[in-house]
């Protein structure tokens, strides 16, 4: 073999890789105009490198979003470094269905790539190469896992019974709202404890399963009634919390009302028995004698114990 045709033979077999690698390689001069196409970009955009060559790249591609591509390619021509852009910034540069039999709920595919220069023989960059990566498989497992994780932190925070936040969880927002309320005094937050009355009773005549339907009703009542901005907890076995940011004594007392009305006009059926509950309200507005958490949540209760003792189905807000 000469040295000339092993020449050639080295430049054929560097092409036929150039085409046959499963990476998108696509190569633009300084106007963004496409120099080289190879066979992954061909198969996956359906584009011949014939339909390609020469053509304007934000042309062919206006899903490319120009200026942001330009901001990452802008070093690259200047300085001569390589860029890199990842799935979890932006999903993909070139738009493409994802057809994999396996991971083929994703709707396209998911791409990282680097886009590194090419200099001519001054030492110029003349042109950047774009590599093309196919990332799908581990975006949509990253992206699965992270959804798993969310449903695991909403379970474990949301009671099982009642579906609004269990104790735990109600109590690190108390905490963090008491925390801002030290930042920001002048700010008004309320907090309301609520019990079933005679809830023993429900149990006792009607059995254990009604009273946990009476738990789930009276708990859609309190959930429908808030703001997207209350936060209710299932405290206990039958009693509930209710945090209301803010929100002054006076609102919260109206709010209590409302909730407390609504209860006691509830018919709760079960087995084409009509059961009647009603419940009993306990409130304050934190103020500088409440010193933390526990005294809050303490002093709401004191209140709610002045209901039960004054004949219940009532509201009462805390008087030192
Ligand atoms: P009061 O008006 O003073 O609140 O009277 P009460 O009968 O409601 O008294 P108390 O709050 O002490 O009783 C609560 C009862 O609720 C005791 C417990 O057996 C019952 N309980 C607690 N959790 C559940 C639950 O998840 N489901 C059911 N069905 N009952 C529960
Ligand atoms: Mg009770
Ligand atoms: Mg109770």
């Amino acid at each position: 073999m000469t040295e000339q045709s092993a020449g050639i033979a080295d430049i054929h077999w560097l092409m036929d890789m150039l085409q046959t690698v499963d990476v998108g390689l696509v190569i633009v001069n300084e106007d963004y105009r496409i120099q080289l196409w190879n066979g992954f970009m061909e198969n996956h955009s359906g584009l011949t490198p014939r339909q390609v060559r020469e053509h304007y790249l934000f042309d062919l591609f206006p899903e490319i979003d120009e200026d942001w591509l330009r901001r990452k390619c802008d070093p690259v021509f200047l300085l001569k470094n390589r860029a890199f852009t990842i799935w979890e910034q932006r999903p993909y540069i070139f738009r493409f269905n994802n057809y994999r039999p396996i991971t083929g709920n994703a709707d396209y595919m998911y791409q990282n790539s680097t886009i590194f220069p090419i200099t001519d023989s001054r030492g110029e960059v003349s042109h950047l190469c774009f590599m093309i990566y196919d990332v799908t498989d581990a975006a949509i497992n990253k992206l699965a896992l992270q959804q798993t994780n969310q449903q695991l932190r909403e379970l474990s925070s949301t009671d099982y019974l009642t579906q609004i936040r269990n104790r735990g969880n109600w109590e690190e927002h108390l905490k963090l709202e008491f925390d801002r309320l030290q930042r920001y005094p002048q700010h008004h937050s309320s907090l309301i404890m609520c019990d079933i009355d005679h809830f023993k009773k429900v149990n006792d005549t009607f059995g254990h399963a009604a009273g946990d339907l009476v738990i789930q009703k009276v708990s859609d009542v309190i959930r429908k009634s808030l703001r997207t901005t209350d936060i209710a907890g299932r405290y206990g076995g039958e009693e509930f919390a209710i945090l209301l940011l803010d929100t002054t004594a006076d609102q919260a007392q109206y709010l209590a009302e409302r909730v407390r009305r609504k209860i006691e006009q509830l018919d709760i059926m079960y087995n084409q028995q009509l059961i009647k509950v009603t419940m009993s309200f306990g409130l304050v507005e934190r103020d500088v004698n409440i010193q933390n958490c526990l005294q809050w949540i303490e002093t709401a209760d004191k209140a709610l114990y002045q209901s039960k003792q004054n004949g219940r189905n009532q509201v009462t807000l805390f008087k030192a």
